[in-house]
Formats: structure tokens, C-alpha cells, sequence
């Protein structure tokens, strides 16, 4: 199973969620609310693409329209042998980990700054995992000077906050992270776990409604 940076942040909140997706996903419902956050997401991240002038998009599709990942691992590639100054959207992959990371800057030595874009106020906790995730896998193709999560500042102002030590620190624990991740993701039964904090923490959970009914199913089957 090809593990995403998205699929591991989700296996990480939950391991029947991570398995949910990928043998149920017709059970998920993403409310609208959440749709227009992601959709608001995607915007900033669109508009954090330019913060440092020209870029170069590695982002490719297939024919019918989907992410076409061997196309961007290629572009990527092709780019990081040229030093392109800016790229956005660069794509690594390692066994079967896969990332893309929002952006890439070259600094001042030839190396490499990675930044992670996120529509928050402030650098939370998962924010770190998920950026930690991205360094793992990128680092196994080309070495990165620094990693930053850019935020929101005050209007329109995009800022980078440098997290380098976190993520280094968050380095060793997590090849068991992934393979925990992985495990989950690969059982050929549903994960027996109970609802509980991690249904609506960091996220509330797409799924909720299929174990919440299942919860009440099973409390009255006991009665
Ligand atoms: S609702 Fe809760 S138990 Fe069910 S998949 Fe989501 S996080 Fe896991």
C-alpha cells in the first residue's frame, strides 16, 4: 500500500480511519463546512506559491484528470539537476512512502529550505508531524538546509516560521510511526477501536457518523 503524507497524518488520528479509506470510503462524509475550509486551504496555498517570486509547479495530471505521481516525481527530478530556484508541489517517494512537498527554495549555499503551508494562525502540533513526514521522505533524495510552516499574519502577510529543530528532533521516532501507519492500513479486517477523543482531535473524523451509528448499534445489541 502507497502510504501518502495525507494518509499517514490520518492513520496517525486513527488507525480504523486510515482503513476506512481504504476499503470503505463510500462510508465517509465530508461536511460542507469542512469542504469550504479545505476549499479556503487550497486558495492560501495557491497564493503562499509566490511568496518568493517565480516558481515552477511540478504538479501533473493523466489524461482523465488525476495527480499523475510518476509525471511529478520526474518533473522533480529533472528540476532539483537544474537548481530551480522555486519549486512548488515537488514530489519525492521512498518504498512506498510518497510526498509532495508545497515548496522548495533554493538558499544561499545551493541547498535546498522547505516550507509547508498551512490556513492557521498559529504552527500546531500535527502541523509538525506532517511537515516531519514530508522531511523524511525528501531527505532521502536531496538534503534540506530548513524546514518552515508558513502561517497566516496579519492580512494578507504570509509567515514562515522556522520549526528545523522539531522536525529533526521528530526524526528518530518515526519509521515505527509509519509502520504502525502501515500495518493498520494493511489489516484485511476492520481495526476494532472504540469512538473515543480521537474522532474529533486534531480533525473531526469523515467516518463519524458510520462508527457513531455502529456504537449505538452495538450498546443496544448488549441491552
Ligand atoms: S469516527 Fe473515531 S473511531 Fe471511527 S474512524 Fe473516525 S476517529 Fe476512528
Amino acid at each position: 500500500m502507497r502510504l501518502t503524507k495525507c494518509d499517514f497524518m490520518r492513520g496517525v488520528q486513527c488507525p480504523k480511519m486510515l482503513w476506512l479509506d481504504k476499503h470503505n470510503p463510500q462510508y465517509k462524509v465530508i461536511p460542507p463546512d469542512v469542504r469550504d475550509r479545505l476549499e479556503a486551504g487550497n486558495d492560501f496555498g495557491d497564493r503562499a506559491m509566490g511568496m518568493w517570486g517565480t516558481y515552477v509547479e511540478m504538479t501533473a495530471r493523466t489524461p482523465s484528470g488525476r495527480i499523475d505521481c510518476s509525471a511529478m516525481l520526474f518533473n522533480t527530478q529533472a528540476h532539483l539537476q537544474k537548481k530551480t530556484p522555486v519549486l512548488c508541489e515537488a514530489a519525492f517517494a521512498v518504498g512506498d512512502l510518497y510526498c509532495a512537498v508545497d515548496i522548495l527554495r533554493l538558499d544561499e549555499e545551493g541547498c535546498y529550505q522547505m516550507y509547508e503551508v498551512k490556513d492557521a494562525e498559529a504552527v500546531e502540533p500535527q502541523f509538525v508531524l506532517d511537515a516531519a513526514f514530508q522531511y523524511y521522505v525528501a531527505t532521502r533524495s536531496i538534503k534540506i538546509s530548513r524546514v518552515y510552516i508558513v502561517i497566516h499574519g496579519e492580512g494578507d502577510l504570509l509567515v514562515p516560521c522556522d520549526v528545523t529543530d522539531l522536525i529533526i528532533a521528530t526524526q528518530k521516532g518515526l519509521p515505527a510511526m509509519i509502520n504502525r501507519v502501515h500495518a493498520a492500513g494493511d489489516t484485511l479486517d476492520e481495526p476494532n477501536v472504540c469512538c473515543g477523543k480521537q474522532c474529533k482531535t486534531p480533525y473531526r473524523c469523515w467516518y463519524w457518523d458510520y462508527c457513531h451509528t455502529q456504537k449505538r448499534r452495538n450498546k443496544y445489541e448488549r441491552i
